[in-house]
């Protein structure tokens, strides 16, 4: 078999002397989509954002698309096209939607902008609808859709997306899961997937790993994961 695209292993974070990652291993292969699920606090973002370079490791290894990332600078991290959707979306509420998708698409990317912006605004109508409007004044799954939308300006090989269904009412988090097996079908892109949202997640995802205190432990296909019995009891029932 192929190497996979990512491979996180061994890797412990911390926050001064608090470690937030205790030794992870996970790995994304190319085509798939890949979701990490975890109480609060479990170190689900905390392991998105080393994999972005910060905070970086402290000990252990990333490696993407074959190269060592473990040291690197954010900035070179995101040249090698990972794009991030981070938690709380952070788009640029000042700049109308045209104007977010345009920082998206960075300097690299300039001469496919036109056809890029196209395929966003098929995917999220809304955002063609809206797309003169200012980012703040946008609902929260609008922001979700034009947080998406930016990453994917950059062309990443993969898409990391922190928490896309938070706070959104059901309805739009299912357009949210929709787009998103839509993207990974249709442009067979790579996506890497935290969420709370453990059943919406595990039903898009080819596989999942469970996060519990900066640890994994559990690991499988999200058919798999959606049976077993821990985590149905933790993460699927009355929550
Ligand atoms: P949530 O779903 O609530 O976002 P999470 O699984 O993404 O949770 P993290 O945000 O990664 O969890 O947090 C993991 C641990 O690291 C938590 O105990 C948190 O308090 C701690 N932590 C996160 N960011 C910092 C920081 N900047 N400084 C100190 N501690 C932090």
């Amino acid at each position: 078999m192929s190497q996979p695209l990512l491979s996180v292993k061994g890797v412990e974070t911390f926050y001064g002397n608090i470690r937030a990652l205790g030794g992870v291993d996970v790995e994304v292969n190319k085509g798939e989509i890949v979701c990490l699920i975890g109480a609060n606090g479990a170190g689900k973002s905390t392991l998105m954002m080393t994999i972005c370079g910060s905070p970086q490791a402290r000990t252990g290894s990333i490696v993407f698309d074959g190269k060592d990332i473990t040291r690197m600078p954010t900035h070179e991290i995101a040249r090698l096209r990972i794009a991030q959707s981070p938690e709380g979306r952070r788009i640029f509420p000042r700049m109308t939607v045209y104007e977010n998708l345009q920082m998206g698409a960075g300097l690299d990317n300039q001469k496919y902008f036109n056809e890029d912006v196209k395929r966003i605004f098929e995917l999220f109508p809304r955002l063609e609808e809206r797309q003169a409007q200012r980012g703040g004044t946008l609902s929260g799954g609008e922001q979700q859709m034009l947080s998406i939308g930016r990453a994917l300006m950059a062309r990443p090989k993969l898409l990391m997306l922190d928490e896309p269904s938070l706070g959104l009412a059901p309805l739009i988090s299912k357009q949210i899961f929709e787009a998103i097996g839509k993207l990974n079908k249709s442009e067979g892109l790579t996506v890497f997937l935290v969420e709370q949202n453990a059943f919406a997640a595990l039903r898009l995802a080819d596989r999942g790993y469970v996060m519990v205190n900066g640890l994994v432990t559990m690991s499988g296909s999200g058919k798999e994961l959606l049976a077993n019995p821990e985590v149905r009891a933790a993460y699927l029932e009355g929550g």
